[in-house]
C-alpha cells in the first residue's frame, strides 16, 4: 500500500477537512491538498521525467507546500529527500551529490545556497512558486503509482555531529508502522486536529505527517516558518486540539513565555517531547506550568520514531505518584518493535544492567542508502545498533543513559554524563550544563562539567550541589562557564564540539 493512500481516505471520508493551513488561516482542505499533489504527480512525472524509485530532494524551510510535494511524491512512487534547511551550502551539495535527486525543489530563500554548492548532473532545480513550479500543475493528473513494501519513500539524512551525514532508507512499511504505532503508544488523535509545525519538517516535525494525515489533522505551518515560542502560543488559541513536536530546548521556552506572562495555550492538546534528554527538573517544571500536556518519544532516524514511548496518560499517573524514575525513563517499547538492552556481543541483559539498546521490527530501516559498510555495523547482526546505552526496570522501563560514544570512563569507572547533568540542573542558578569526559593522565579520563549559569556563580557551590546529590567519584573535576553551549541545527547539545573546543583551547589534541 502506497502511503499516500492515508491521505486519500481522508480526501474521500471528510473532504473539506482542513488539511494546510499557514497561520491561522487555512490554505488546502483534503480534497484540494490531494487534487494538487495528483497533478503535482503528474508534473514529476511527465514533464521531468521522474520515473520508479527516484529521489526528489526538498530544501526548504517549513512552508506549506512542503505537505504537497512529500504526497505528490508517494502519490508517484517517489521518495523523498528532505534536507536540514540550516546546513552549509557545501554541506548541502554534499547529500545532493550522495543522494542524486532527480528533481531539487527549493525555497525561494534557499534556492541560491542550491546552486552555491553546486546542483549534481542530471538533477532538475526547482524552486516552489516560481512559474516552472506553477506549470507543473498543469499536467493531466495521475491515479496513485502502486508500491511494494519495501519501496524507498524517505531517504533520512541522519544529523551525525561527526563524519559524513548517512541515509538512512526509511520505507513505505516503516512509515505505516510508524503511523499505526502512533496512535496506540503515544497520542491518540482525535480527526480534525491540528498539527503544529514549529520544528522542522526535514527531520523531528516531518515524521508526524503521517500519522496526523491518517486522522486527517490540518498541517498548520507557523508563518515565521520555524520556532517562535510567542507564536506557537498565538497559534495555541486559533487551533483547537494542537498538538506537535517540540525538542527539550523548545520545550522550555514554551514553559518560559508562559511563565513571563504569554498567554495560555487554550488550544494545546500535546506537546510530543524526544531527540535529546528531558530532564527531570524541567520536565516538572513543564507539568506544572502547561498540566498533563506531555508525551514522550525516543527513536531515531533508522528506526523512525519507533523504539520507546511514554504517553500523557503515564506521565500523569507516575507524576500523581511520585515515580520520578518513571518520568526519567524513555518508557516502554512500542507496539511495532522488539527492543533489548544487550551486551558488546549482542546479548541481552537482565533489567538494572546497561548496555546499548537493539531494535528490530517493521519500523527499522533495511540500511544506508550506497553505504552497505556502515549497514552491515549497524544492521548487520538483524538487530538495529542505536548506539544509545541504557537499562530495563523489570516492568519494562527504558531509562537511557548517553550515547555510548559519551560516556566518560574515570579510574576505571563508568560516569553517564546525564546522570550528572540533571544533578547540576536542580541547582537554582544553572541554566544548562553538558557534562563531557576529558583526558587526564591520571584518571584516563575527568569529569568537566560546562555550564551556563547566573553571573557570579563559583565552582565550589555546584560542587557542594554534587557531594549532596551523587558519589564523590561522579562529581566533576572541573566546571567550565560559558555563555552558551554550542547546538546543531536541531537544538541539540554537540558534545563532539564541546569537548574539540576545549581540547584546542588547551593544546591537547583529539583523540
Ligand atoms: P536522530 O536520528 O537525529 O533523530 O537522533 C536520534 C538520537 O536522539 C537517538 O539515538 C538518541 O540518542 C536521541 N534521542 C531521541 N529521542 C530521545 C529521548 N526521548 N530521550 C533521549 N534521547 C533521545
Amino acid at each position: 500500500m502506497n502511503l499516500a493512500h492515508l491521505f486519500l481516505r481522508i480526501a474521500r471520508r471528510d473532504p473539506d477537512a482542513p488539511a494546510v493551513a499557514v497561520g491561522a488561516k487555512t490554505l488546502w482542505t483534503y480534497a484540494e491538498l490531494v487534487a494538487r499533489a495528483a497533478h503535482l504527480a503528474a508534473g514529476l512525472v511527465d514533464r521531468l521525467g521522474c520515473a520508479d524509485g527516484d529521489r526528489i530532494a526538498i530544501v526548504m524551510e517549513n512552508l506549506p507546500e512542503y505537505i504537497e510535494i512529500e504526497l505528490a511524491s508517494w502519490w508517484a512512487g517517489l521518495a523523498i529527500v528532505p534536507i536540514n534547511a540550516k546546513l552549509h551550502p557545501k554541506e548541502l551539495a554534499w547529500i545532493l551529490a550522495n543522494a542524486e535527486p532527480r528533481v531539487c525543489f527549493a525555497s525561494p530563500k534557499l534556492a541560491r545556497a542550491v546552486v552555491e554548492g553546486g546542483v549534481p548532473a542530471g538533477c532538475r532545480l526547482i524552486e516552489v512558486r516560481s512559474k516552472d513550479y506553477e506549470e507543473l500543475f498543469a499536467a493531466e493528473p495521475h491515479a496513485m503509482r502502486a508500491v511494494e513494501p519495501d519501496r524507498l519513500a524517505w531517504l533520512f539524512y541522519t544529523s551525525g555531529t561527526t563524519g559524513r551525514p548517512k541515509g538512512a532508507m526509511i520505507t513505505h512499511r516503516n512509515l505505516r508502522a510508524m503511523t499505526y504505532a502512533y496512535h496506540m503508544d503515544v497520542d491518540a488523535v482525535a480527526p480534525r486536529s491540528a498539527l503544529l509545525h514549529a520544528a522542522p519538517l526535514s527531520h523531528g516535525s516531518g515524521c508526524y505527517v503521517s500519522p496526523h494525515a491518517a486522522v486527517g489533522s490540518c498541517h498548520v505551518v507557523p508563518e515565521s516558518g520555524g520556532f517562535d515560542e510567542a507564536e506557537v502560543l498565538e497559534l495555541c488559541r486559533s487551533w483547537q486540539r494542537v498538538h506537535m513536536f517540540a525538542a527539550p530546548t523548545m520545550v522550555k521556552r514554551i514553559v518560559r513565555a508562559i511563565e513571563a506572562g504569554g498567554p495560555e495555550p487554550t488550544g494545546l492538546a500535546t506537546i510530543i517531547y524526544g531527540g535529546a534528554p528531558m530532564y527531570l527538573a524541567d520536565l516538572q517544571r513543564a507539568h506544572e506550568v502547561l498540566g498533563f500536556r506531555l508525551a514522550q518519544l525516543y527513536g531515531q532516524g533508522e528506526s523512525p520514531m519507533c523504539i520507546t514511548a511514554l504517553s500523557k496518560r503515564e506521565h500523569e499517573a507516575a507524576a500523581k505518584a511520585g515515580r520520578n524514575d518513571i518520568l526519567q525513563s524513555a518508557g516502554t517499547p512500542q507496539v511495532v518493535c522488539e527492543v533489548i538492552v544487550a551486551d558488546e556481543e549482542g546479548r541481552p541483559l537482565p533489567p538494572g544492567e546497561v548496555g546499548e539498546v537493539l531494535v528490530r521490527g517493521d519500523s527499522v530501516v533495511p540500511g544506508y542508502w550506497r553505504n552497505p559498510e556502515a549497514t552491515r555495523a549497524t544492521m548487520g547482526s538483524g538487530w538495529l545498533r542505536t548506539g544509545d546505552l541504557g537499562s530495563f526496570d523489570a516492568a519494562g522501563y527504558l531509562t537511557l543513559k548517553d550515547r555510548s560514544k559519551d560516556l566518560v570512563i574515570s579510574g576505571g569507572a563508568n560516569i553517564y554524563p546525564r546522570e550528572v547533568e540533571e544533578v547540576l540542573l536542580t541547582h537554582p542558578k544553572v541554566k544548562e550544563v553538558s557534562v563531557i569526559g576529558l583526558p587526564d593522565p591520571e584518571w584516563g579520563e575527568k569529569v568537566v562539567a560546562c555550564v551556563v549559569a547566573e553571573p557570579g556563580t563559583r565552582a565550589e557551590e555546584l560542587d557542594a550541589h554534587c557531594l549532596a546529590h551523587i558519589a564523590r567519584f561522579k562529581r566533576p573535576k572541573e566546571y567550565v562557564f560559558l555563555d552558551a553551549l554550542p547546538k546543531s541545527a536541531y537544538g541539540k547539545i554537540l558534545k563532539r564540539e564541546l569537548r574539540a573546543r576545549l581540547l584546542a583551547e588547551r593544546g591537547e589534541d583529539q583523540r
